[in-house]
C-alpha cells in the first residue's frame, strides 16, 4: 500500500509529457521519437560545428578565423526545439529544460567520443557569466549543463578560477584594433583558486555559440595560462546572432 502510494507520488513529480511535443512520454523528459530526431546526425564543420549543406568537412569561416580551441562539438543547430528549450531555461527559469538539454548533450557526446578520449580531459569549465547578469538571472545556464556533464562523465569542474570582466560584443564590423580590445581582458584568472591550468586539457561548456568571439576570448586566457587541449561542447551552434543573448 505504502509502496503503491510512493510510486504514485514519484509519477506525479515526473513530467507525464514530452517537453518537446507534449505527447505521453512514460514519465521521461522527452519521448523516444523526439529524442531520436534531435540526436540524428547532421552535417557540420568538423572544426567549429557550423551547419554545412554541402559535402565538405570544414566551413569557409574556419579558413579565415584564428580560433584557439581544438574544435567545437554542438548538439544541434539553433532552431526549434533546441532554441525553444534554451529560451525556456534562460528566460523562463525552467530548470527542467536545462536537465533535458544536458541529457541530450551527454548522449551526443558519448556517441562521438570514446571513454578514453573523454578521460583525457582534466576539467570541465562553464563559460562564466558577468556577475551582474548572474545576479539578475540567478543562475548560469551553462553551469547547470556543465554540472550534469561533470556528474555523468566523471570529470571535475574548474571552479572559481575564471571570472568574467565584461561582455564581449560581436567582432564583425569592428576595426582590427577594436577587435583586439574586445577580446582582451574579457575574462580573468584567479591566482588563489588552488586549481592549476598549465598542461591541463579542458572541456568548455556553453549554451549557444554564435560568432565564437566569447569562446575565443576565454580560450585565449586558457592558452595564455598554458592549457593543453581545449574542446568546446555547446547545445547550439549558429552563425546568426539575432535575438540571442548570453
Ligand atoms: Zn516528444
Ligand atoms: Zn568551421
Amino acid at each position: 500500500m505504502i509502496a503503491q502510494h510512493t510510486k504514485q507520488l514519484v509519477e506525479l513529480l515526473l513530467p507525464a509529457q514530452c517537453l518537446v511535443c507534449a505527447l505521453k512520454s512514460n514519465n521521461k523528459l522527452i519521448c523516444h521519437y523526439c529524442e531520436k530526431k534531435i540526436l540524428t546526425p547532421r552535417s557540420y564543420c568538423l572544426h567549429c560545428a557550423l551547419p554545412l549543406n554541402k559535402n565538405a568537412d570544414y566551413c569557409g569561416d574556419c579558413l579565415k578565423k584564428a580560433y584557439l580551441f581544438n574544435h567545437i562539438h554542438a548538439l544541434g543547430d539553433y532552431k526549434k526545439p533546441l532554441s525553444q528549450l534554451i529560451k525556456q531555461l534562460k528566460y523562463q527559469q525552467q530548470l527542467v529544460a536545462g536537465e533535458l538539454l544536458a541529457y541530450l548533450l551527454i548522449k551526443s557526446v558519448v556517441s562521438r567520443y570514446t571513454k578514453q578520449q573523454l578521460s583525457a580531459f582534466d576539467y570541465l569549465l562553464a563559460v562564466p557569466l558577468h556577475p551582474k547578469k548572474l545576479q539578475l538571472r540567478g543562475f548560469n545556464q551553462a553551469q547547470i549543463i556543465c554540472d550534469r556533464l561533470s556528474e555523468q562523465l566523471n570529470i571535475p569542474l574548474l571552479e572559481n578560477c575564471i571570472t568574467r570582466n565584461k561582455e564581449t560584443i560581436a567582432q564583425e564590423g569592428l576595426s582590427i584594433k577594436k577587435r583586439k580590445m574586445n577580446l582582451s581582458n574579457a575574462f580573468s584568472y584567479q591566482k588563489n583558486s588552488g586549481q592549476e591550468i598549465i598542461g591541463k586539457s579542458i572541456l568548455v561548456i556553453d549554451d549557444v555559440v554564435t560568432t565564437g568571439a566569447t569562446i575565443n576570448s576565454l580560450c585565449k586566457l586558457l592558452k595564455d595560462k598554458e592549457a593543453n587541449m581545449i574542446i568546446v561542447f555547446c547545445i547550439s551552434r549558429t552563425a546568426i546572432d539575432k535575438e540571442i543573448q548570453s
